[in-house]
C-alpha cells in the first residue's frame, strides 16, 4: 500500500504537468496578444488606403492648379490680344476663348474646393489611425510583456514538478512505475486514484460494499483495481 501511495503522489504530479502543458497551449495572455496584433494591422492597412487616398487627392489639386495657371495665361493673352483687334469677327472669336478659358477655370475651382474638402477628410482619418496605432502598439507591447510573464511562470512549475517527479520517482520500485506507465498510457483519467467515501476519484463511480471488501481483504503484492474504470485504487 506504501509503495501505491508514492504512486498517487506520482500521478497528482502527472495531472499537474497535463494541466500545466494544457495552460501553456491555451494562455489567455497568448489570445490577447493575438487579437491586438490583428487589430492593429487591420489599422495599419487601412491607413495604407487612406494614405494612397490623400496622395491621390493632392495630386489631383496639383494638376488643377497647373490647368488653371495655363487658363489664366490664356485669358490675359486674349485680353492683351483683345486690345489690338479692330475686326469684329476676330474680337468675337477671342471673347469666344476667354469666355471658354474663364469657364474652364472655374470648373477647375470647383472641382478643387471638392478636393480639399476631401483631403481634409482623409487628413482627420489619418490624424485618427496614427492615433490608434500608437495607443495599440502600446497594447501589444503589454500584452507581449503579459505574455512572457505567464510563459516563465509556466516554465518554473514545470522545472519544479519535474524535480518534484524525479524525486518521487526514485522511491518508487521500477517495476511499479512500469505498471503505472502502461495503464496511464492507455486512458486519459488517473492510473491511481484513492476513494472519496465510496467514489473513486478517478471514474467517480460509487464502489458497492462487496466491491470494497474484497479490495480491502486483497493479499499483499497484489494491486487492488477499481472495478469500474481498472485504476489502481488506494483502499
Ligand atoms: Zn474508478
Amino acid at each position: 500500500m506504501g509503495s501505491l501511495l508514492a504512486l498517487l503522489d506520482l500521478q497528482h504530479i502527472d495531472t499537474a504537468l497535463l494541466q500545466l502543458k494544457h495552460r501553456l497551449a491555451t494562455l489567455e495572455e497568448r489570445t490577447n496578444l493575438s487579437a491586438a496584433t490583428v487589430l492593429n494591422n487591420g489599422f495599419k492597412k487601412e491607413l495604407i488606403g487612406v494614405n494612397a487616398k490623400l496622395a491621390a487627392a493632392k495630386k489631383d489639386i496639383e494638376t488643377l492648379e497647373v490647368a488653371n495657371h495655363k487658363c489664366e495665361a490664356s485669358i490675359a493673352k486674349y485680353a492683351q490680344q483683345l486690345k489690338t483687334i479692330i475686326a469684329p469677327r476676330e474680337a468675337e472669336a477671342l471673347q469666344n476663348e476667354i469666355a471658354a478659358a474663364t469657364a474652364e477655370r472655374s470648373a477647375n475651382d470647383d472641382r478643387e474646393l471638392e478636393l480639399l474638402e476631401v483631403v481634409e477628410q482623409f487628413d482627420r482619418q489619418q490624424t485618427e489611425l496614427n492615433n490608434q496605432i500608437i495607443k495599440q502598439d502600446e497594447i501589444i507591447q503589454q500584452a507581449t510583456h503579459a505574455l512572457s510573464v505567464a510563459i516563465a511562470q509556466c516554465e518554473q512549475s514545470q522545472v519544479e514538478l519535474d524535480a518534484k517527479r524525479t524525486t518521487i520517482s526514485s522511491s518508487i520500485e521500477p517495476k511499479l512505475i512500469k505498471l503505472y506507465d502502461l495503464k496511464r498510457n492507455r486512458r486519459t483519467t488517473p492510473a491511481v486514484a484513492d476513494l472519496h467515501n465510496t467514489t473513486c476519484r478517478s471514474c467517480h463511480l460509487d464502489l458497492s460494499k462487496v466491491e470494497l471488501a474484497v479490495l480491502k481483504k486483497m493479499p499483499d503484492g497484489e494491486l487492488p483495481e477499481c472495478p469500474n474504470c481498472d485504476c489502481y485504487l488506494i483502499v
